[in-house]
């Protein structure tokens, strides 16, 4: 057994997590800048945020423009705001994009903006973070990740460094209550495809599969409430803990070319992310079983189904899918190739295999 596992977060979950345990704010200073979108004034969390700044005697701020795959432009701004209120720390609240946005600005505020974000090393010198996730997918509460368009490259990139860890996540369900079924849809597939990929990557160990194995159990549970489309605040539940503990996997092990494959989708075509993965996912596996069938049954069997059925199931969820060109997919792959998710894969794969993954996925 060989393995190297780090957790650094405080995850506190339950109904209400946030105002029972509003005193854990006050250890982070005086001043924090919310770093949010537009949904959390509606679904309750903001406002439980600032009844637990108001109990503490905490200035606040809120940056609420953070938009859907966060730019760098927005996060600069974020930390324009955080370093002009002298804030002592950054409370994230929302599904993916404010949670990764809020660790840039984190990071911005106190290590300055100069135009080289995808490229610099990150110091430890971070504004400390909560953070409160109202999608259940991106796991991004408990990751060292923070992923922004990079229009340069034309894509998604990652920034991670231990510093990126939030301090705390908050789950509470509740806060998805009012999640439309295709953002719950697309953000419980995410969570998937992390548990999935972190199965299949080379830093993939015991501890990481089992998490991985925990996660799938958790978020499969709340299969025929997604499929319906009524879900319980029971299945939120089930959906917001193994999407957390599929971030833990993802934490550990990166994720794998599902992910750098979907990125294309996402900035070419505005596919939402989770969605993405959820297209390429089957046929990738597909690939790995014929490459390496030893490892990919070990998916299969932590999923409880083999990949005619992991097929269905998720074909079942995303309705018809986009179509793309050839010329454009062989475009996607090779630009997807250069992607550092393709070498975190223990299966290896070719710009051949991704296009074949591509054009069985999203094949006119
Ligand atoms: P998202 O882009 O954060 O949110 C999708 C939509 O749902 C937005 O319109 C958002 O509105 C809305 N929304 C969020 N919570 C809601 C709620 N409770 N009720 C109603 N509407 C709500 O989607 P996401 O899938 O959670 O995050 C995707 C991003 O995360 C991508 O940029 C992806 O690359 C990244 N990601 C990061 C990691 C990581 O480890 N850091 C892992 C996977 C993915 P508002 O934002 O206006 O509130
Ligand atoms: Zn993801």
């Amino acid at each position: 057994m060989e393995f190297n596992f780090f957790m650094p977060v405080r995850i506190v979950a339950g109904d209400n997590c946030v105002k029972k345990n509003a005193h854990l704010f006050a250890a982070f200073g005086r001043r924090a800048l919310v770093v949010t979108g537009k949904s959390s004034a509606r679904n309750g969390a903001l406002e439980d945020v600032v009844w637990a700044f108001n109990q503490n005697g905490q200035q606040y701020e809120v940056y609420d423009a953070v938009p859907q795959n966060p730019t760098v432009a927005c996060v600069e701004e974020g930390a324009r705001l955080a370093r002009g209120m002298r804030a002592d720390f950054v409370v994230a609240i929302g599904g993916g994009s404010p949670m990764d946005a809020a660790k840039a600005v984190a990071m911005l505020a106190r290590q300055g903006s100069d135009g080289s974000i995808f490229t610099r090393e990150i110091s430890a010198d971070v504004l400390p973070m909560i953070h409160i996730p109202t999608t259940a997918g991106t796991g991004s509460e408990v990751t060292p990740y923070a992923i922004l368009n990079n229009d340069e490259k034309q894509t998604k990139t990652s920034i991670s460094a231990p510093s990126l860890f939030p301090k705390i996540a908050f789950l509470d369900a509740k806060y998805t209550a009012g999640l439309p079924l295709p953002v719950t849809v697309n953000t419980a597939i995410d969570a998937i495809s992390h548990a999935v990929e972190g199965m299949l990557s080379v830093r993939a160990g015991e501890l990481s599969d089992a998490v991985a194995r925990e996660s799938l159990g958790h978020l499969f549970s709340a299969y025929g409430a997604l499929r319906g489309g009524e879900l319980t605040h029971a299945d939120r539940c089930e959906l917001l803990y193994g999407a957390a503990l599929a971030g833990v996997v993802i934490a550990n092990t990166g994720t794998t070319p599902v992910h750098g494959m979907g990125y294309c989708l996402t900035y070419f075509h505005g596919v939402p992310h989770g969605r993405a993965n959820g297209l390429l996912l089957p046929a990738f596996l597909r690939v790995c079983a014929r490459k390496d069938p030893a490892r990919t049954a070990r998916v299969f069997a932590a999923l409880g189904m083999d990949a005619d059925a992991f097929a269905d199931k998720l074909a079942a969820l995303l309705g018809s899918r986009e179509c793309y060109a050839d010329a454009t997919l062989r475009d996607y792959a090779r630009r997807a190739a250069a992607n550092k998710n393709i070498k975190n894969c223990a299966v290896p794969m070719e710009e051949a295999d991704l296009y074949e993954v591509f054009k069985a996925s999203v094949g006119a």
